[in-house]
């Protein structure tokens, strides 16, 4: 299996992509925002700062994610491949990403843009909860991503929650974020002639259906 980086402006369903590439092919989906999110649970300077950086909507200092990247993909289960939902966010981080694959004697794999319309996208954060455990993502404006008992996670049972990030405020800063620094990464990727696009204004199902054709071809 290849790896797979998802590209997307924030809300487009990389995170429920994430999760139903995972399931399929059983290759670890790792989303750098989880792994900051956990950062900013401790009790720490470190953990205020970051926490201070994702309620503005802007991006994490390129040492701190690369750190936290490199550190998961060197795990055992990452052998196989992997889906990238959240990183590279930015060019830098993508040339730094290149020069650890190459340490690690890995190919980039595929890159998967999810298209959609801004407001389509904005639209779905008011109903957007996760579970804190296992992180699945639900929606309750869309109906085959709601949870089956109100405001709990269908597997572990504990009370969802919802991001602070979430937002209408903070999702236009971190919408500017996504078109000035992440967009870019397309060219960029483009260049090396590994972009596919997917429409995602639609259904999780039909995402993840034009998805399953690109891996498949
Ligand atoms: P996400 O869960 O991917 O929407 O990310 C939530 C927030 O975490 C973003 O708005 C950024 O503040 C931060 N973040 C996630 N991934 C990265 C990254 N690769 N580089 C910098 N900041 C990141």
């Amino acid at each position: 299996m290849k790896s797979i980086i998802l590209i997307a402006p924030p809300a487009a369903g990389k995170g429920t992509e994430a999760e139903q590439i995972k399931n399929q092919y059983n290759i670890p989906s790792i989303s750098t925002g989880d792994l900051l999110r956990d950062v900013v649970k401790r009790d720490d300077e470190q953990a205020q700062a970051i926490r201070e950086i994702l309620n503005k909507g802007a991006l994490v200092p390129d040492e701190i994610v690369l750190d936290l990247l490199k550190a998961r993909i060197s795990q055992s289960d990452c052998e196989i491949g992997y889906i990238l939902d959240g990183f590279p966010r930015n060019v830098s981080q993508a040339e730094a990403y290149d020069k650890i694959l190459k340490e690690m004697k890995r190919d980039t794999g595929v890159v998967i843009v999810l298209d959609i319309d801004k407001e389509i996208a904005k639209s779905r954060i008011s109903g957007r909860f996760t579970c804190p455990m296992c992180k699945r993502i639900y929606n309750t404006n869309t109906g085959d991503m709601k949870p089956k008992k109100i405001g709990l996670c269908d597997d572990c049972n504990v009370e969802l929650i919802q991001r602070s990030d979430d937002n209408p405020e903070t999702y236009d800063d971190r919408y500017n974020t996504y078109l000035e620094k992440t967009e870019p990464l397309v060219d960029y990727y483009d260049a090396q002639g590994i972009v596919y696009h997917v429409d995602s204004s639609k259904s999780p199902s039909h995402t993840h259906a034009q998805v399953i054709k690109i891996l498949g071809e």
